[in-house]
Order: structure tokens, then C-alpha cells, then sequence
């Protein structure tokens, strides 16, 4: 009969529908064996980075900060933070004590898409009028003329000349400003302050990732590397300077300096890669690129899962018909999947709103349950991925237990703190408690619990104030 048909029909498609949910779980699955070598294969490439330009796809970028903040700093700075989504504009006041740093004033704006796509003059003379509105808003007591001095946190990649210039290597996360690769990244933003008159030195371009490193560091000592989960990724760590091969002449004061790794550009053919991501790299403005980053980036997570209810959509009308919302790229963002994933209504009222948003009506309840599969096993994978990074620094400098890098077994089990950043981690629950799992599995709970995880909110603007004030009371490091 019609009915019975109908019903085979249903039938066929649903096990089309699950057949694709298979697959993907197949293609994202990251057992401890795969997990491990992701760690090695990360510590394998720290180390060709280090030894030449070039050397690898992690470029180990060198930063020139080998002072830490530890507490000891005073005066007033100023950081302003383009971030991936977000720019912020911080003061703080530093009082030589750890109790008394003050973070005084935070302003957050959300970054304009068409600032991402402008000029370097248009997104320069933008910060420098948001600056100077935040300045203009202060209520000091002027009676003495202010000598203004700015961090400028950057979460691009840069190729630092010293603690205070670099040059822009690459647009990442969407950004795509041509004429600006090559630019020295702090004086384009000096020359848009001096244009409109601000009497403000820009005395540090830091990385997002140093700028956590330094507010870790400012508050736990024992704090020696940072991650950013957010829009984008990335880590930093404290590397012995006669490590660092490619440089030549490796003076510092400390005998460590900071290194922005650039995980986000990490490449290995053993990473569960799906048809999904291959599109996802193909359709963006920086194919071939970032390969890791867009496995575990917050800019990305929301799209491979958007791409996944597509075919699905595609492939069977689960869905209802195809919407064209939902066929455009970026409309699913990361706050939704986790919003969907971590749905706790028995009815998953909340994952219908969404899916209602993307053009998708009226969904059963099977379905709103395949779709919360779905994010979870795309952030799932992510947060593992996260976690074999986390522990391949740990290896590299020999605090993971193994026994390797050049430290006695004492050594080894020291307390490591590791600051951790970004709205990923902080906002998303599963993601945080994914990520913190595979890092127990991956490094035994002998060596775990010497391992913290610290997370904060804020961190990379304020650490890169933090900084800049560091910077000014010891001697900077010699030129290399
Ligand atoms: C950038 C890094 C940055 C990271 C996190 C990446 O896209 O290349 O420099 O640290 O995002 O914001």
C-alpha cells in the first residue's frame, strides 16, 4: 500500500542520513594510539622549526621576550587587542605587587566584517579612534602632562624585528587586507595615532598567545607556555635559547625566549581529515593554510557542522527542503553548536531555534538528536586535537614524562602551568571538558596531576601591558 511505501521510503533515507553520520564519526575518530602520534609529530616539527627558517610548517617564530612579568612592575599602560572577532582597549595600573595590579578600565567592540576586508589605512585609523575615544573619556587628574604607552596585542602572525616591530607574514582567521603583508604591523599603527594627533608610543606588538604566556607567568611562576582557543589558535612556550637552532647569535638575559609556534599552520597527514574540512579549506580565502587551526578554530567548528546538516539535507529531506541559509558559508557559528550541544530540554527546544534560524523548520526529535551528534563529534575531535598540542609542548621541553628533552626525572614531574585563553575554552563546556580528558589519557594521571591548566578571561591584553611594563624596568634583550 501507499502507506507501507511511504514508510519503506522514510526508512531508506533515515539509514542514508545515519550511514552519513558513520562516516563522519569514522573520519573524526582520535583514539589514544592516533593521539600520540599527533604529540610526537608536533614535538618532531617544534623542533624542525627551530632549526631552520622555513623548517617546518611551524614557523617557532621568534619574539624577543625572554623577561617574564613576575609581579615586581609599576606604572600605567595601555593595551589595545585586535583579536579575531573581537578588539579591546585595556588600562591598567601596576603597583609593584602581584595584589595590586589593577585592571582599570575594558572596552570590547566586535570587529566590523567590512573593517576585514578594508585598507590597512581604514583599520588602522579605526583603532586609533576607538583609542583615542577611550582616552577621551578618561577623568584624570591632568595637572602633569600623561606619557602614554601601548601594548599592541596582535593575534596574527608576525615576524618580530624586536619587542616593539614586526612584520604581518599572513592574514589569517578571514582577515584579507592585501597590501599590508610585509608592513611593519606597529607603525602602521604609530603613524594612525600620530595622524590624528595622540600623543601615544606604541612599545610593544605582542602576539595574543605572549600576552597570556605574561599574565600567566605575572601571576604563577611555574606558568611556561600559553593556548589560545578562540576565534583562532595558537601557542606560545619558554624555550631554552640554544634550542633555538636558526638563530644565530641567541643572546638573552634569561637564557630562555619566548616562541610564538604558530600551531595553527601544524600539518600532519595523520590528522583525521574529512571530506568537510577539504571543502572548508577549499572554499577559504587561505587554502592550503592553517590546516590545524581550521580543525580546532572557533571560526571553523560552526561550519564544518553546518556542512555536515547540508549534505545531510542534501542527501535526504530529513530536513524538509533544502534551506538556503543554511547553504551559506559562516552562518552557523560555534556559539550555536555549543548552545545545541550542551541543550539540556528534554523536547531540545534550543536546537530547534536554531535549526528554525538556518531556514530549517519543524525538525522531529530524532533528528534534533542526530544534529547534537554532530557537534559533538566535531568538537570532540577538536578538543583532542587540542590536547595532543598541548601535550607535544609538553614533550618538547621535557615535562611530559617520557623522559625526554635534556632535565633530570626530578625535573620532569615539576609543576607546569599552562594559561589557556579564548572564548572556545571558556564558554564551551564540552569542548573544555573533552579537551582536559584526552590531555589526562594522553599524559597518565602520574604526570597529569603535575600538569595545570589555568584558564582566564582577559589574559592576552592585559599579560601584553604586563609586558610592556616588564620591558621597561629590565634591560631589554640585545639584538640578535
Ligand atoms: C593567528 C595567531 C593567533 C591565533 C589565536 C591565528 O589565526 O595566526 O597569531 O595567535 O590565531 O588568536
Amino acid at each position: 500500500t501507499v502507506a507501507v511505501r511511504r514508510r519503506m521510503k522514510g526508512k531508506r533515507k533515515w539509514k542514508k542520513v545515519v550511514g552519513i553520520l558513520r562516516d563522519l564519526e569514522e573520519a573524526c575518530e582520535t583514539p589514544l594510539g592516533r593521539l600520540r602520534q599527533m604529540v610526537d609529530a608536533i614535538a618532531v616539527e617544534m623542533q624542525a622549526g627551530l632549526v631552520s627558517e622555513g623548517g617546518s610548517k611551524l614557523k617557532m617564530l621568534l619574539t624577543f621576550v625572554d623577561d617574564l612579568p613576575n609581579g615586581s612592575e609599576t606604572g600605567t599602560y595601555y593595551a589595545l587587542h585586535l583579536g579575531g572577532s573581537y578588539f579591546r582597549i585595556i588600562r591598567v595600573h601596576l603597583g609593584g605587587q602581584r595584589s595590586t595590579l589593577e585592571v582599570q578600565d575594558v572596552e570590547r567592540h566586535s570587529i566590523p566584517t567590512s573593517l576585514m576586508n578594508s585598507t590597512s589605512e581604514v583599520l588602522f585609523d579605526f583603532l586609533a579612534s576607538s583609542l583615542q575615544m577611550f582616552i577621551e573619556k578618561e577623568v584624570f587628574n591632568l595637572s602633569q602632562p600623561v606619557k602614554r604607552e601601548l601594548a599592541f596585542t596582535f593575534s596574527f602572525p608576525v615576524k618580530q624585528t624586536s619587542i616593539s616591530s614586526g612584520v604581518l607574514i599572513k592574514w589569517t582567521k578571514g582577515f584579507a587586507i592585501s597590501e599590508m603583508a610585509g608592513e611593519d604591523i606597529a607603525e602602521c599603527l604609530q603613524g594612525a595615532l600620530n595622524k590624528r594627533g595622540l600623543d601615544i608610543r606604541v612599545a610593544a606588538l605582542v602576539n595574543d598567545t605572549v600576552g597570556a604566556l605574561s599574565f600567566g607567568h605575572f601571576h604563577d611562576p611555574d606558568t611556561i607556555a600559553a593556548v589560545v582557543f578562540g576565534t583562532g589558535s595558537n601557542a606560545c612556550y619558554l624555550e631554552r635559547t640554544d634550542a633555538i637552532i636558526k638563530c644565530q647569535n641567541p643572546r638573552t638575559t634569561s637564557g630562555s625566549m619566548v616562541v610564538n609556534m604558530e600551531w595553527g599552520n601544524f600539518w600532519s597527514s595523520r590528522l583525521p581529515r574529512t571530506s568537510y574540512d577539504l571543502e572548508l579549506d577549499a572554499e577559504s580565502m587561505n587554502s592550503n593554510d592553517m590546516g590545524f587551526e581550521k580543525m580546532i578554530g572557533g571560526m571553523y567548528l560552526g561550519d564544518i557542522v553546518r556542512r555536515v546538516i547540508l549534505r545531510m539535507s542534501q542527501e535526504s529531506d530529513i530536513f524538509g527542503p533544502i534551506s538556503s541559509i543554511l547553504s551559506t558559508p559562516f552562518v552557523l557559528r560555534t556559539n550555536s553548536v555549543s548552545a545545541m550541544h550542551e541543550d539540556d530540554t528534554p523536547e531540545l527546544l534550543e536546537v530547534a531555534r536554531i535549526l528554525n534560524d538556518l531556514g530549517v523548520a519543524e525538525v522531529a526529535l530524532k533528528v534534533r538528536k542526530l544534529v547534537v551528534k554532530i557537534c559533538d563529534v566535531v568538537t570532540r575531535r577538536a578538543a583532542r586535537l587540542a590536547a595532543a598540542g598541548i601535550a607535544g609542548i609538553l614533550k618538547k621541553v621535557g615535562r611530559d614524562g617520557s623522559g625526554g628533552g635534556r632535565r633530570s626525572d626530578k625535573q620532569i614531574m615539576r609543576r607546569t602551568v599552562v594559561a589557556v585563553e579564548g572564548g572556545l575554552y571558556l564558554n564551551y563546556r564540552m569542548f573544555r571538558e573533552y579537551m582536559d580528558e584526552a590531555l589526562r589519557d594522553i599524559l597518565g594521571e602520574d604526570v597529569a596531576q603535575h600538569v595545570v591548566i589555568k584558564a582566564m578571561e582577559d589574559g592576552s591584553s592585559i599579560g601584553s601591558a604586563l609586558l610592556l611594563a616588564s620591558s621597561q624596568s629590565v634591560q631589554t634583550i640585545q639584538s640578535l
